[in-house]
């Protein structure tokens, strides 16, 4: 499947990885909204939120279980965000379900 993000997370495309475990990978965007801006994406393709199934939706617990460990890491003490883009209106570029992890600066709402 020619995925940007499946390519990334079985190495065909390098990335600067921030963990990785046999379900999830989590790297650095590379045009960083923010001071952290870490891509969490579980390593099987699956499309968005849209796509979330009873079968498939442990790997999302794993994935919220990875973003508070980095926001540890990375000492985001006062906060920060997860959000994950879907469709056209939600502004997703990138077919493979992904949560940006934003932090480092104060975040505004709503979004744009
Ligand atoms: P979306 O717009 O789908 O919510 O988010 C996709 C994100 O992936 C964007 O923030 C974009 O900068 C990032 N991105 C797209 N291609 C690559 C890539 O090849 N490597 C990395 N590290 N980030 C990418």
């Amino acid at each position: 499947m020619d995925c940007v993000f499946c390519k990334i997370a079985n190495g065909e495309i390098p990335s600067n990885k921030a963990y990785e475990d046999d379900k999830v990978l989590a790297f650095y965007d590379l045009d960083p909204q923010a001071p952290v801006h870490i891509l969490i994406i579980p390593k099987e393709h699956i499309q968005s939120v849209e796509e979330i199934t009873p079968q498939n939706s442990a790997v999302v617990a794993r994935i919220f279980e990875v973003a508070a460990k980095l926001a540890k890491e990375k000492n985001l003490t006062d906060g920060f965000r997860v959000v994950s883009n879907v469709g056209k209106d939600g502004g997703q570029s990138v077919p493979h379900l992904h949560f940006h992890l934003l932090g480092g600066r104060s975040m505004k709402w709503p979004p744009g």
